[in-house]
């Protein structure tokens, strides 16, 4: 009941919320799974499970079945672990020293092992792990000659993974030599899981999905691949509040620079979201001339039209032309960044950049909260 209060209170003071819709994420999750035949679906949940939250996420996602998780980081890990503890959990990065291992070994992770670095720090600690061979990133990972070499020394991975470059482009020739180098390297590893798949390798072919995939982006709503229409449902909305709206004249001017200029009479809604929020500045309606990615820059969605930001954004404040649904928006109203009525994939691109980076930018601002199935 408290919990309730604070929650409701909160709700009430919040200049900027995002709602994670579970019911969603589990018809995601249900989607990748027919997706994948009969490959496992694993749960990408690094960086706080891309700026959703990871409690609910992983709560979520492992009463939908899932029993794998990958995390970046050691740290991740642990708190995963605290969660779940039962779960297969994965480590793909930061795995530099022994320190990193131990840690891993304590709280029951799998470290991925990705350099002959992390193989040498790893001999004589007696544990489950992975090795993940490079095919052509050139991030992380083994060179394929030493994949063989590093299972002689350490014994039989759980794991031998590797990851997709171009896989959000599905004719990008990329896709098929990292396919054919991965099978090559790992024809050797019989009785040992294969994973080669993120979200957008998922969407490959089967040929793709090999013992496990591991989709990120696409649970969470983001679009798998760059040219087909997304066949995800929203999870992620994120609202600001309207503390004001004003009315312009023709030549009034909006916001630093006066880059905007009304060239009619005009309604303007001041939304409490900018870029100290993750919402990015290169959104600005104007006055960003280094974005080249959408000339008009981000939009927001009330009364059931669109309304395109006005001027630059700012650290703490947006400017939204609601001169269209005027007669629909009053002060202490929402209006939608993304989610349902805009998508993820839009909204970033008309700051010149990526569903994940959007995501994962929003601030310690935005008051978190899930909707949907109990948990
Ligand atoms: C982040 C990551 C994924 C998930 O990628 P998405 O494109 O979000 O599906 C899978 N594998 C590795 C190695 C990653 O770093």
């Amino acid at each position: 009941m408290a919990d309730d209060l604070q929650t409701q209170a909160l709700d009430e003071i919040a200049g900027a919320r995002l709602t994670i819709h579970l019911d969603p994420l589990a018809a995601n999750h249900a989607t990748l799974r027919r997706q994948a035949g009969g490959a496992a679906v694993a749960g990408v949940v690094k960086a706080n499970a891309y700026g959703l939250g990871l409690e609910p996420v992983a709560r979520t996602l492992w009463c939908e079945g899932c029993r794998s998780f990958f995390v970046a980081m050691p740290l991740e890990g642990v708190a995963l672990r605290a969660l779940l503890p039962e779960a297969e959990i994965f480590v793909l990065s930061g795995l530099f020293g022994e320190a990193a291992l131990r840690l891993c070994r304590n709280a029951g992770l799998v470290p991925v092992l990705a350099s002959a670095n992390e193989v040498e720090a790893a001999r004589g600690l007696d544990m489950p792990f992975g090795l993940h061979v490079d095919t052509g990133m050139n991030r992380q990972g083994l060179a394929a000659a030493n994949l063989r070499p590093a299972a002689e020394a350490l014994g039989t991975p759980t794991l031998v993974m590797s990851h997709l470059a171009c896989a959000d482009d599905p004719v990008h020739p990329m896709n098929a030599l990292q396919l054919r180098r991965f099978t090559v390297a790992t024809a050797s590893f019989s009785g040992v899981r294969r994973s080669l798949a993120n979200s957008g390798g998922t969407f490959l072919g089967s040929d793709y999905a090999f013992d496990m995939v591991r989709p990120g982006i696409a649970l969470y709503g983001g679009a798998p691949t760059s040219v087909a229409d997304n066949p995800m449902q929203a999870v992620a909305t994120a609202e600001a509040r309207i503390v004001q709206l004003r009315r312009l004249a023709l030549g009034d001017t909006v916001s630093y620079g006066a880059t905007f200029t009304a060239q009619r009479d005009m309604l303007i809604a001041i939304a409490t979201v900018g870029y100290a929020d993750g919402y990015h500045r290169a959104g600005s309606g104007s006055g960003v001339p280094l974005r080249t990615a959408e000339a008009q820059g981000a939009i927001g969605f009330i009364g059931g039209a669109k309304a395109p930001v006005v001027g630059r954004i700012t650290m703490d404040l947006t400017m939204f032309d609601v001169t269209a649904c005027a007669r629909d928006v009053a002060i202490g109203d929402w209006i939608e960044l993304f989610g349902s009525s805009l998508p993820v994939d839009a909204a970033a691109r008309a700051a010149g950049t990526i569903s994940y980076e959007l995501l994962t930018s929003l601030g310690a601002r935005f008051v978190r909260r899930t909707v949907g199935q109990a948990i």
